[in-house]
């Protein structure tokens, strides 16, 4: 159950609030959020919540039955829109390309890739510059001073950054740099980390796990919006089988249900979700066909040369061609009115 409290509910109604719930033996969590006040009761006896939505503070009262409440669609009128400034915005009704490298590499990478989008009129550039590397002595990124110079130069030309974060420590250095923190498949249960992005404010960008059901992955948002951060998307990214044509498999089927069960905007990574460049572009098509809010993929001058994920990355020429199909096909979606 989730109750949305009037933002000046004085501490008498709000004790009279919580004798109410714990007279119905609900159990309840207070949320404050950058946009309100709710309180999550947890219980089981029905009652009639007309009885709560009439006290005075309440603004409104919702009965949500799933394990994840305040991401669930149940009680928000509104898809969430993800504002960045500068007319970027994504969900509800808003629909956004984010492409770059897997890792930032060099000043010279950031330029060329920074044109590449300015060429395609791609707003968000990503890139890792803290990589989660399968192993040890693999690249792992030029850390905080690579995300200083994309950051420079990212600015000059108004595009944004996402980058994945791996630890709480590297937040705060991070966060004047950075649009959007993205969490990673590795990463998408570190319940002190989704924590810690609860209490920043800056938008998330939350990978479903290696093999995390679409419930663990709406659980692990609740994290971050209980904590007080609302401004989360949630990134279908393909999930480990048993089949070996591919890297991943990308579950198509995540798009409809995870729009129908949260407001949160949905984004598609085809580049991760099949893990091979011949296909990423039928796979990103067929992601916003299904209902994406935003395509993430993986761009590199010379994919060949990448210093990670390289057969998985597209050259300009490709990247620019899948730009333009992923417009048309968007628009295509919005001309059959679904
Ligand atoms: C990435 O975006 O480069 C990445 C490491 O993704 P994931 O966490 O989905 O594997
Ligand atoms: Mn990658």
């Amino acid at each position: 159950m989730i109750i949305q409290l009037e933002s000046d509910i004085s501490e008498e109604q709000l004790s009279r609030l919580e004798e109410k719930l714990a007279s119905v033996q609900y159990k309840t969590n207070q949320v404050t959020t950058q946009n309100g006040r709710y309180i999550i009761g947890v219980g089981k006896q029905e009652f009639d919540i007309r009885s709560i939505g009439t006290m005075s503070g309440i603004r409104d009262i919702h009965r949500v039955s799933d394990a994840f409440k305040l991401v669930s669609r149940k009680w928000k009128v509104h898809e969430t829109q993800i504002d960045l400034g500068d007319d970027v915005c994504i969900g509800n009704g808003a629909f956004q390309i984010m492409a770059g490298p897997c890792s930032i590499e060099s000043e010279a990478q950031i330029e060329s890739t920074i044109q590449h989008l300015l060429d395609n009129n791609v707003r968000i550039m990503r890139g890792g510059v803290y990589k989660p590397r399968s192993s040890p002595y693999s690249f792992r990124g030029l850390g905080q001073e690579g995300l200083k110079l994309w950051y420079k130069h990212a600015r000059a030309n108004g595009i944004k950054i996402i980058t994945e974060v791996m630890m709480v420590d590297q937040i705060e250095p991070m966060m004047d740099y950075v649009d959007i923190f993205q969490v990673g498949a590795r990463n998408s249960q570190n319940f002190n980390l989704l924590d810690a992005l609860g209490e920043v404010d800056k938008p998330v960008l939350l990978k479903r796990g290696i093999s995390g059901t679409l419930d663990e992955l709406l659980q692990a948002a609740e994290y971050i919006f209980s904590n007080g951060n609302e401004r989360i998307m949630l990134c279908e990214r393909g999930i480990r089988s048993y089949e070996k044509a591919y890297r991943n498999t990308f579950d198509i089927n995540a798009i409809p249900i995870l729009k129908a069960k949260s407001h949160l905007p949905v984004v598609v990574d085809p580049s991760h979700g099949i893990g091979v460049r011949r296909y990423v572009d039928a796979v990103a098509m067929a992601g916003v066909i299904a209902g994406a809010d935003a395509v993430i993929m993986e761009v590199h001058q010379c994919p060949e040369k990448a210093f990670s994920d390289g057969q998985q990355t597209l050259n300009y020429q490709e990247s620019a061609t899948l730009i333009d199909r992923l417009r048309q096909t968007r628009a295509l979606r919005e001309s059959m009115g679904v």
